[in-house]
């Protein structure tokens, strides 16, 4: 036989994630770090390659990294689960604490693997819109956990794509008015400095995540993990692939983490060069920049598609474009990147900018003047 029985019937509604995979001088959409693990590590790192038994299945759980962590932030490993990125436990809490006839509360725009994940477990989705500032409303999210039939919420924080922290305040009023699993997304914690964590001895039902895939320079490995209390953990375990983080993955995220001071000067350096893109930004006329606490900025500014692409074709430098996104309209996003690059970034805004600031200008006057000539 040569046809093909189709997939579940949800899948048709789904597009996949991203795989365009497009390449520029300057790749500046993912959010990752823009420069790869330190010499002194990528040394210690191929010494420890050399050493790693590949034909053994990986530890399931990481136990050696698990250690770590745990032990960084006064947990015990039993508090800790070490996944294939933060996508993976993203799906994994969806698939233990979702799935059909449950709900899940999701502030857009956000993350987009949450609804994704959502709906491939076939979780009801309830969509509560940040405000035009991007910030929670708080309002409508409490009075819409009053009725406690919600399971799960998750609140990325810094928010991605916008950049937007949370009031603590208002993640605390959450996690007093609901049983529901809380996700605290912090994959740019490293960025913000900001964390929930003191506020998991008193909130069984809070979670932390985290990765390495941006301020450690690990995206290419996929590393990430949840912080939460025990009786959450052993509930993921029941769900998780039990190999999903494979040997050498392990073994670099452990130094990294044991390591991680090392970042801290790289990490500053990025924050400084957020700040010259928000400045550079700012300085464009009918560009509006929104405060950020991560490792990247969104910006609005008018035909942004074609600025986008103007920024590819013309200056080979790639951001991301969430202007067809809903609550997004006009706006991209822009990754931190080296100095250079940031340097490189600007020069191309300004160019394109300058531009079509000049057309519209030009185009005005020529609509003026034909108005005058008509009311002659
Ligand atoms: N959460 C947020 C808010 C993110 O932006 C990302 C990465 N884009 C992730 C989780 C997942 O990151 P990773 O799978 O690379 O750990």
């Amino acid at each position: 036989m040569d046809s093909l029985r189709p997939p579940r019937p949800e899948l048709e509604s789904l597009v996949p994630y991203d795989v365009k995979d497009v390449r520029a001088d300057i790749m500046l959409a993912s959010n990752e770090n823009p420069l790869n693990l330190p010499g002194e590590l990528l040394e210690k790192l191929a010494d420890l390659a050399a050493r790693i038994p590949y034909n053994r299945y990986p530890d399931p759980l990481s136990n050696p990294l698990r250690e770590k962590i745990a032990e960084a932030n006064g947990l015990e490993p039993g508090n800790v689960l070490v996944g294939n990125g933060g996508d993976e436990l993203i799906f994994d809490l969806l698939l233990a604490w979702g799935g059909p006839g449950r709900t899940l509360i999701d502030l857009p725009p956000t993350f987009a693997m949450y609804g994704i994940d959502a709906e491939m477990t076939g979780t009801t989705v309830v969509s509560l819109p940040r405000r035009e500032d991007f910030s929670i409303d708080g309002e409508a999210l409490l009075e819409r956990l009053k009725p406690g039939d919600i399971d799960i919420v998750m609140i990325a924080n810094p928010n991605n794509p916008t950049g937007t922290l949370a009031a603590e305040t208002l993640l605390i009023d959450v996690l007093n008015a609901t049983d529901a699993l809380v996700l605290v997304d912090e994959a740019y914690f490293e960025f913000s400095r900001h964390t929930m964590r003191p506020h998991m001895s008193r909130h069984r039902n809070l979670v932390i995540l985290r990765t390495f895939s941006k301020a450690f320079s690990l995206a290419g490995l996929r590393a990430g993990y949840l912080l939460a209390h025990e009786d959450v953990i052993m509930e993921l375990t029941k769900v998780r692939q039990p190999y999903s983080v494979n040997r050498f993955t392990q073994v670099a995220a452990s130094l990294v983490f044991r390591e991680r001071p090392v970042f801290e000067a790289g990490i500053s350096q990025l924050l400084r060069q957020r700040d010259m893109i928000v400045c550079g930004l700012e300085a464009l006329p009918g560009v509006t920049v929104y405060p950020t606490e991560a490792n990247f900025v969104l910006f609005k500014v008018a035909h942004a598609s074609a600025v986008w692409r103007d920024l590819l074709h013309e200056h080979s430098v790639l951001i991301r474009d969430f202007s067809r996104a809903p609550g997004l309209e006009d706006c991209l996003r822009v990754s931190v990147g080296t100095e250079a690059e940031v340097v490189r970034f600007l020069g191309a805004m300004d160019e394109i900018i300058s531009r079509r600031h000049a057309s519209d200008l030009f185009g005005i006057a020529a609509t003026a003047q034909r108005h005058l000539k008509e009311g002659e």
